[in-house]
């Protein structure tokens, strides 16, 4: 087999063993809850559907996206480069910790394990290439790596998820800045309205939406995610393409 032949034969399982997520919490300890589907809210800040122009419904927007688009946050975030522009959406992450189906109040506030940042990471011309189709679209946000998660906090450390504030900057201009009190469903009434149609399982992943400020991403930018005081995490923006690669000669050279 020639290198390349090799590469191409590797790089799946490579990807596999180095990409691997787990459910951490904020101070680095393996969270003991498997990996799950993530449950997403669309439109969820006026700032962000003026921003984009969106037709809004009273309906939720509700999607999914599969276990296998979870990553770590840092210290790299990898972007696939092929298909046009990539937006960052910063988002409060909620992590479950008990089945909700169609819950009640009382009963979502004890299934929450605790509070993160995701990268809600969106391939945009590739969903409006969709959206003028009228396709669903799905590929636009459920891809390998399009939700990068940070490490979880303890729910019982947040006072009032409610009043959370979280901010991205890139290369250090500020992008992004949220503030929870702005959301049009609060935490509590999206994973009620959530599990009416989804049952949410332990090890799932809540996503809250994203404010005014999403743009695309570049290989080698610099972001900083914060949600205050509880986390503060650097990473670099990759082009997925070259980790491959670079993974693969390793693996090549160790053989
Ligand atoms: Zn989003």
């Amino acid at each position: 087999m020639n290198k390349h032949a090799i590469q191409q034969a590797q790089t799946p399982q490579i990807l596999g063993a180095t990409m691997i997520y787990q459910h951490h919490d904020w101070q680095g300890q393996t969270i003991p809850l498997p990996v799950g589907k993530v449950v997403c809210i669309g439109q969820n800040y006026q700032d962000h559907i003026q921003e984009m122009n969106s037709k809004t419904a009273p309906q939720a927007l509700f999607f999914i996206k599969p276990a296998t688009a979870l990553r770590p946050l840092a210290p790299v975030v990898a972007i696939p480069m092929q298909h046009g522009a990539v937006h960052n959406e910063t988002e409060i992450a909620v992590l479950i910790q008990q089945p909700l189906s169609k819950a009640s109040l009382e009963e979502v506030h004890a299934a929450i394990w605790g509070y993160s940042l995701a990268l809600d990471l969106t391939l945009r011309d590739v969903q409006a290439e969709l959206k003028k189709l009228g396709r669903p679209w799905e590929i636009a946000k459920g891809f390998d790596g399009a939700c990068p998660v940070a490490g979880f906090i303890p729910a019982d450390l947040i006072q009032d998820p409610q009043r959370l504030l979280f901010s991205l900057e890139v290369n250090q201009q500020s992008r992004q800045q949220g503030d929870a009190r702005l959301m049009i469903r609060s935490i509590t009434q999206m994973l009620v309205e959530m599990s009416q149609w989804f049952t949410l399982l332990p090890g799932d992943i809540v996503l809250t939406g994203t404010p005014a400020g999403v743009g695309p991403l570049q290989p080698q930018d610099q972001l900083q995610l914060t949600l205050s005081p509880w986390l503060d995490v650097k990473t670099t923006v990759c082009d997925e393409q070259q980790i491959l690669t670079q993974l693969a000669s390793q693996a090549i050279d160790r053989n």
